[in-house]
Parts: structure tokens; sequence; C-alpha cells
């Protein structure tokens, strides 16, 4: 599975947020996926085409939150890209025309619609600018494997769209930039850091400690290579070391979420997801108040202790979906 499927896959099964943010998130997927058509009488019908079956079902979960069982689903081959297939979601009649106004992009005037900017509204609050973000990935989104080189993308079909899509990563503090390919704008970054910085905006943990575990290594060998004197068994205990911590906030954060630990442990479990290769000292040194090495190795007991304890039952929030 490539990276960009798993990040995908973890995203789809994070449970709808409040309702600000799931219509954030559909209007993401609704810009980027979304086409209407008029049939006889007016009919209006919103199809949305997408190459992920993954991203298809998410869809179903989204229009079901809004009340819209009438579902049409069709796939389709396009020879254009290598006869690949895609799913094609409905919406038809007045499904359509609530989804369109609630997305406040197309309105009715005089039997025609019109197309109007995106409304600022939909990112208003931080929690909605995240799931936008989230939409958009979901949508266009691409990370291409660490191992190779980083670099994560967005391919948006028109100039507004991307320029949009920059700002809402702004409003979160991330650095994106934007160029024109073909008919299409990209908006990009091939920095580490703020691809990280978008996993965990979008709410992708587990991806993110992936990606850092891939991140860690290669700085790891880089300073290994530099520094000749460097102590390999050393390195490799601490790598370990971190490495098992890391499966142990994974471990909370899957069937507890980080917010279940003390404010003190929490602290330290996302110190060491965004800083995989330092050591305790280190840690120590920007825990607030500051901790010395051996107070940071007994409080990763406790996180160890903690995750030991949890028992394997999700609490499960997120809604099963069959399409
Ligand atoms: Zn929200």
């Amino acid at each position: 599975m490539s990276f960009t499927s798993e990040v995908k896959e973890e995203l789809v099964s994070l449970r709808l947020g409040d309702s600000c943010c799931t219509l954030a998130e559909i209007s993401a997927l609704s810009f980027c996926l979304a086409s209407f058509s008029l049939r006889g009488r007016g009919e209006v019908l919103l199809n949305y085409t997408s190459q992920s079956p993954t991203v298809a079902k998410r869809l179903v979960m989204l229009f079901r939150f809004f009340g819209h069982k009438n579902i049409g689903m069709s796939t389709r081959r396009d020879n254009r890209f290598g006869g690949r297939r895609f799913t094609v979601l409905t919406l038809s009649g007045n499904d359509a025309r609530a989804m369109m106004q609630r997305i406040g992009v197309l309105r009715l005037e005089q039997g025609v619609f019109q197309y109007r900017n995106i409304p600022q509204r939909t990112v208003r609050r931080i929690c909605c600018q995240r799931a936008y973000i989230r939409g958009m990935f979901l949508g266009v989104g691409n990370i291409s494997l660490p191992e190779k080189a980083y670099h994560a993308e967005f391919i948006l079909p028109d100039k507004k769209r991307a320029e949009f899509l920059l700002r809402t990563l702004q409003l979160q503090n991330m650095q994106f930039s934007m160029y024109k390919r073909r008919s299409s704008y990209v908006v990009y970054s091939k920095n580490s850091g703020e691809i990280a910085s978008l996993l965990a905006t979008m709410g992708a943990v587990r991806a993110l400690l992936r990606f850092e575990d891939i991140r860690m290594l290669s700085q790891v060998k880089a300073k290994a290579l530099r520094s000749v004197n460097c102590d390999q068994a050393n390195l490799s205990r601490q790598i370990a070391t971190a490495q098992k911590q890391l499966e142990h906030i994974d471990h909370i954060y899957k069937f507890a979420g980080l917010t279940a630990l003390p404010d003190n442990l929490q602290q330290l479990a996302r110190l060491r997801i965004s800083h995989p290769d330092y050591s305790l000292k280190q840690l120590g040194s920007m825990l607030k108040p500051s901790k010395s090495k051996a107070t940071v190795s007994r409080m990763f007991k406790q996180i160890e202790e903690f995750a030991d304890n949890i028992s394997e039952h999700i609490p499960t929030t997120s809604r099963e979906v069959k399409t």
C-alpha cells in the first residue's frame, strides 16, 4: 500500500467531528471532487468522482450525516488514465440542491446555478480549518514515500481553490508553495517538517509516527555518517528505546487518546512524537518545568504502564458505513 493510501485509510477511520467540521470536510471534498449537471425538467445531479473506494466510503458517511440516504453509485473506467476505475457517487433532486446550498458555493438564480467564491465561514474555526485540509487531502492529496523524497502535494483544478487551500494551510502555520502544472494548480511542500505538521493537523497520528520513524532513521544515519567517533552501540540503543516509546504512545493514542494521559506525560509524549531522535536529557530540558534525565526515564516508564493497562477495546465512536 502506498503511503498516501495508508494516510487516507487512517483519515477515513477517524470519527466525524462536530457539525461545523463535518461541513468543512464535505465542502472541501465537494470543491475538489464534485461536478454538477442538469437533467430534463431542471433536475440537478451532483456527481462525486473518486479513484479511491476509501474516499467513496467517507463520502457516503458524510452524506448520511446530513441525512442524504438516496445515493446513486456507479463505477466507470477512464481510458485517458490507463483504464483506471473510478467510483461515482450521485446526489440528485432535493438532495443535490440541499448539498449545494449547504456548502454555499452554488446558488440557483432564475433556474441557473451561479458559482460563487468559497465562503470564508467554511474555515473560520481552527477545528474546521483542520477538517477542510483533511477533506482536501482525501480528495486530491498525495504524499510520496518518505524513503525516497519528502514531497506532499494537492492538485487542484483552478487557482481560486488552490489559493484558498494555501491560505487555510497558512492559518494552521504551514508554509506550502504553489505552481501551475498544465491545466492544474499544485499546492506542495518538500519540507519534511511541514509534511509532519500536515499529518498531525489532519489527525493522521499513526502515519505521523511512521513518517517520524523514517525521518529519524535517516537523520540518525546521516549523523552517524558525519561523526567518525559516533558510538554505534549507543545510538542503536537510543533508536530502539525511542522506537519502543513511540509504540507505547501510538497504542495509547489508538485505544484511549493522548488526552487520557496526565498533563505532564501528555506533554512528554507529544515532544517524543515531534523529536524521535532526541535523547532523554534533551527532552527533559524541553519540558516545562524542565526535568532531569532520570525523571524523564521514570515518566516514560509510567507511559509504558499506562499503555499496558489499556485493554484493546476501542471506545468506538466511528460509525461503520457499508457501501
Ligand atoms: Zn469545526
